[in-house]
C-alpha cells in the first residue's frame, strides 16, 4: 500500500530524516513513535507530499508521489500537527469548504459529510463556530477534514496532543474505528498511545529507525532480561544483603514498602542464571518469607529506552535510577550456614 524507501531529508547539515525505509500494509494502523525532534512530522509531511525529500521515494499503491501528485494526494487524508481550521466558520461550513478544496466531487456531498460527522461524533456541533469548540472537538473536526473525499490512507500527526485524558480516550476510540476501513499512520511521542492503538510500531530516533515490530513482539524481544520483583516480609537491610550475596545476581534494589509488613525488591540476574531457588533458600534460612515473586515485563518505555540507549548513553531501564542501585560486589562468599534454621520455616 505505502512504500517508503531510503527517505532522507536534510535541513542544511542536519538530517531530520536519515535513510528511513518501511512499508505500510492496507488496513493497518501503524505508529511512528519517537521523542520530539525525531523526524516524525518531517516524515509525514513527505508522505503527504507537503514537503519534498532530499532523496529516497514514497510509493502509494505503486505510484510515486512526486510523479503522480494528483492521484496519490486523493488517496491520503492528513491531520497535521496544527490542523488548518478556519475558526470563524461553523463545522458544517468548514467541511463544505474542504470538500470544495479537495474537489471531492462524484460523491453525494451532504451524505458524505453527514457520514464523516457521524463517524467522528461531531454531528451535534455541526452548526457551531469552530472557534467556540473545545480542543477535543476541534481535533475531531481536524480528523473529519482529513476524511473528506474518503481517502484510503489517514495520516495523523500527534492526534491526541493537548487533549485531556477523557478526550484522549475518545479520539483513540475514533482512530481504532477508522482503522477498520482505512490504512492509518499516526505519530506519537507517547508510548502508551501506540501500544493502545497500533498494530505495528516504527520507533524513530534522530531521524533513524531504531526498531519496527508489533508492540507485543517488541516487548517479547527484550523480555528475557532476567529481571523480577519480589515482596518479602522482614528487614530491608538483611534482605538486600542476602540477595546481594547470591551468585548470579547483578543487582538488587529496594522498591520500598508497598504493604504494611513487607518490602518490595527488584532483582536482575546474569543472563541464563536462575537465581530464584538460591534467593528462596537464602531468605528462608534467615526467616524472611517471600510473599510473592514475579517477572518484570518490559513496557514499551523500557524498550524505547533500550533501543535508543546506545545513542543517548544512559541507563537501559526507565525505572532504575542508577545511583540508587545496590551494586553487589561480584561473587561474595556464599553463606555456609548450618541447616538448623530450617526449623523456622
Ligand atoms: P518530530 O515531529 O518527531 O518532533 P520533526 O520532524 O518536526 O520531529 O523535526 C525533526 C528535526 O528536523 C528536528 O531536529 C527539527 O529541529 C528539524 N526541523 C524540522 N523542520 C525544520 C525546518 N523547517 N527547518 C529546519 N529544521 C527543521
Ligand atoms: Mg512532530
Amino acid at each position: 500500500m505505502i512504500e517508503i524507501k531510503n527517505l532522507v531529508k536534510k535541513y542544511g547539515e542536519n538530517k531530520a530524516v536519515d535513510h528511513i525505509s518501511f512499508t505500510v500494509k492496507q488496513g493497518e494502523i501503524l505508529g511512528l513513535l519517537g521523542p520530539n525532534g525525531a523526524g516524525k512530522s518531517t516524515t509525514m509531511n513527505i508522505l503527504t507530499g507537503y514537503l519534498s525529500a532530499t532523496s529516497g521515494e514514497v510509493l502509494i499503491d505503486g505510484l510515486d508521489i512526486l510523479d503522480n501528485p494528483v492521484e496519490t494526494k486523493k488517496k491520503i487524508g492528513y491531520l497535521p500537527e496544527m490542523p488548518p481550521l478556519y475558526t470563524d466558520m461553523t463545522v458544517r461550513e468548514y467541511l463544505n469548504f474542504v470538500f470544495d478544496l479537495k474537489k471531492a466531487g462524484g460523491t453525494d456531498r451532504k451524505k458524505h459529510l453527514a457520514e464523516i460527522m457521524n463517524a467522528v461524533k461531531i454531528t451535534d456541533v455541526a452548526d457551531r463556530l469552530i472557534a467556540n469548540l473545545s480542543k477535543g472537538y476541534k481535533q475531531r473536526v481536524g480528523l473529519a477534514q482529513a476524511m473528506v473525499g474518503n481517502p484510503e490512507v489517514l495520516i495523523l500527526d500527534e492526534p491526541t496532543v493537548g487533549l485531556d485524558p477523557m478526550q484522549i480516550i475518545e479520539i483513540r476510540d475514533v482512530i481504532r474505528k477508522l482503522g477498520k476501513h482505512h490504512t492509518v499512520i499516526l505519530s506519537s511521542h507517547i508510548l502508551q498511545e501506540v501500544q493502545a492503538v497500533c498494530e505495528r510500531v516504527v520507533i524513530i530516533n534522530k531521524g533513524k529507525i531504531a526498531a519496527i515490530d508489533s508492540p507485543d513482539n517488541l516487548a517479547k524481544t527484550l523480555s528475557n532480561e532476567n529481571k523480577f520483583s519480589l515482596r518479602v516480609a522482614g528487614d530491608e537491610r538483611s534482605v538486600l544483603d542476602i540477595i546481594g550475596a547470591v551468585h548470579g545476581v547483578k543487582y538488587v534494589k529496594s522498591l520500598g514498602r508497598k504493604e504494611k509488613s513487607s518490602i518490595d525488591f527488584l532483582v536482575e540476574a546474569e543472563p541464563d542464571v536462575d537465581v530464584r531457588p538460591l534467593i528462596f533458600n537464602g531468605l528462608a534460612k534467615a526467616n524472611l518469607p517471600i510473599l510473592s515473586m514475579q517477572a518484570v515485563d518490559l513496557s514499551l518505555e523500557d524498550i524505547f529506552l533500550e533501543v535508543t540507549a546506545k545513542d543517548r548513553n544512559i541507563a537501559s531501564f526507565a525505572d532504575i535510577d542508577e545511583s540508587s542501585i545496590e551494586i553487589v560486589a561480584a561473587k561474595k562468599e556464599t553463606n555456609k550456614e548450618d541447616d538448623s534454621d530450617e526449623s523456622n520455616l
